[in-house]
């Protein structure tokens, strides 16, 4: 299978072998014909599957043809929960569109109104934005929808789980009734389907696994260590091992920002990236990763979420996720389009429930290794594999205090998420089993 064999004509397809991608991913198989042929798209997909081209380039090709944008006006609407998510669709956005004499911007919460409200004034054919932002951006008419042809909402659990909700059917309904939806979530729990179906008009639905959390791509295990000698052990691990490109996952910001400290402490270069940080400190610490100018950047869950990286080979798990999907998120990090990488975790005595929910959902026991001085005194419990199917339970929120979801994502009104906030633990699993295109 080629692009080229997928109707894209070529302008695009230059821009895609100039990335070195020679066949497109299962997603981009499914996704492309069916959005060239104007269908409604509703995908269960993560990052690290391509979803980002499955959905742009097809629209690139759609925009080619046609009115361009008038002033103010916007054809293609993309809607993402983060920051960073928005900057790294609008930064694929003009890496595919390169060729092609199209306008793009990306908007989004954290960072001056003004010079987006410049950009808007041309019109653009693609506008990037999270959902706060945009809503600010129409109120003060900067922005207007007229020419929407096409909506694009990614990561709409993610949205969901933020407390998007409400901006996002404000902006569902200042939209124009014709045109073409694409949603994509990772998971499709009974809330992002009541959301889907006042969405999509009789959708191709298309379901992949996550290539990056399959076992053969990613190798796992944990080190059993007391708590306190986890400092201690990362600094060893990366020292010992050579790493020089690491991504390290703490709990919380607080944790994140002590772990940078410690490593600096010991001549490391390190980064934390969290909802706490300015959108340039972030911007600025993932360039540095990515160009090796700094060798581990701690992050925080939802900051670390869609952060395209390509080929990340280690991933360490400072502490646990309370949320066992969290796991297979920051693993998904690492051995990525088709590179195979390694997530390990450190574990202490007191993080054996996280354990053993982690392993009840990956549906295997992780292998455990001790390093010679990092023994733990606190003995971590044997594990059992708990085989009962997962139910579709709500699980209890998560305290707000010690994830940065709601703040890493953008709202630059301030506005509290709802507090109605609520992870669907149970139905992520149904993910993987859902059939293909129906
Ligand atoms: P995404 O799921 O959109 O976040 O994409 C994950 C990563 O895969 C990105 O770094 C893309 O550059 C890369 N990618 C997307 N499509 C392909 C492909 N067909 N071949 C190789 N890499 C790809």
């Amino acid at each position: 299978m080629s692009f080229a064999s997928l109707g894209l004509s070529a302008p695009i397809l230059k821009a895609v072998a100039d990335q070195g991608y020679d066949t497109p991913s299962p997603i981009q198989v499914q996704a492309i014909p069916a959005v060239l042929e104007g269908k409604d798209v509703m995908a269960a997909a993560q990052t690290g599957t391509g979803k980002t081209a499955g959905f742009t380039l097809p629209i690139l090709e759609l925009l080619s043809g046609g009115e361009r944008a008038h002033a103010n006006q916007v054809r293609v609407l993309i809607i993402t929960p983060t920051r960073e998510l928005a900057a790294q669709i609008g930064e694929s956005v003009i890496t595919y569109g390169k060729n092609l004499p199209l306008r793009s911007t990306v908007v989004f919460g954290g960072v001056k109104i003004n010079p987006q409200m410049m950009k808007l004034r041309k019109g653009v054919d693609i506008l990037v934005a999270t959902p706060g932002r945009l809503l600010d951006l129409y109120n003060q008419n900067a922005v207007k929808f007229k020419q929407i042809e096409i909506l694009v909402l990614d990561e709409a659990d993610r949205m969901l789980d933020m407390g998007f909700i409400n901006d996002i059917k404000k902006i569902l309904a200042l939209l124009p009734k014709q045109r073409q939806n694409l949603m994509f979530s990772a998971t499709f729990s009974d809330d992002i389907r009541k959301l889907a179906k006042g969405l999509v008009n009789n959708p191709i639905e298309i379901s992949v696994s996550p290539r990056n959390t399959t076992v053969e791509s990613v190798d796992q295990w944990i080190y059993p260590v007391d708590k306190k000698q986890k400092t201690a052990l990362l600094i060893n691990l990366i020292n010992e091992n050579n790493w020089h490109q690491v991504l390290v996952f703490s709990r919380t910001k607080h944790g994140a920002n002590k772990i940078t400290a410690q490593l600096e402490k010991v001549g490391l270069k390190a980064a934390a990236i969290h909802g706490n940080k300015s959108q340039g400190a972030r911007t600025r610490a993932l360039a540095n990763f990515k160009s090796g100018e700094i060798q581990v950047l701690v992050a925080t869950d939802i900051a670390a979420r869609g952060l395209d990286i390509d080929q990340l080979p280690h991933v360490v798990n400072f502490d646990l996720p309370n949320v066992p999907e969290d796991y297979v998120h920051r693993i998904g990090r690492t051995g990525r389009a088709g590179a195979s990488g390694q997530a390990v975790s450190l574990v202490s005595a007191d993080e054996i429930k996280q354990l053993f929910d982690i392993e009840r959902l990956i549906k295997q026991l992780l292998p455990r290794k001790l390093i010679d001085g990092f023994e733990p005194v606190h003995d971590l419990p044997e594990s059992r594999l708990d085989t009962r199917p997962i139910r579709s339970k709500k699980p209890k929120k998560p305290k707000v205090g010690h994830r940065d979801g709601q703040r890493s994502g953008e709202n630059a009104r301030g506005h509290k998420p709802s507090s109605k906030n609520k992870r669907h633990t149970g139905s992520r699993n149904r993910v993987s089993g859902q059939s293909g295109n129906r």
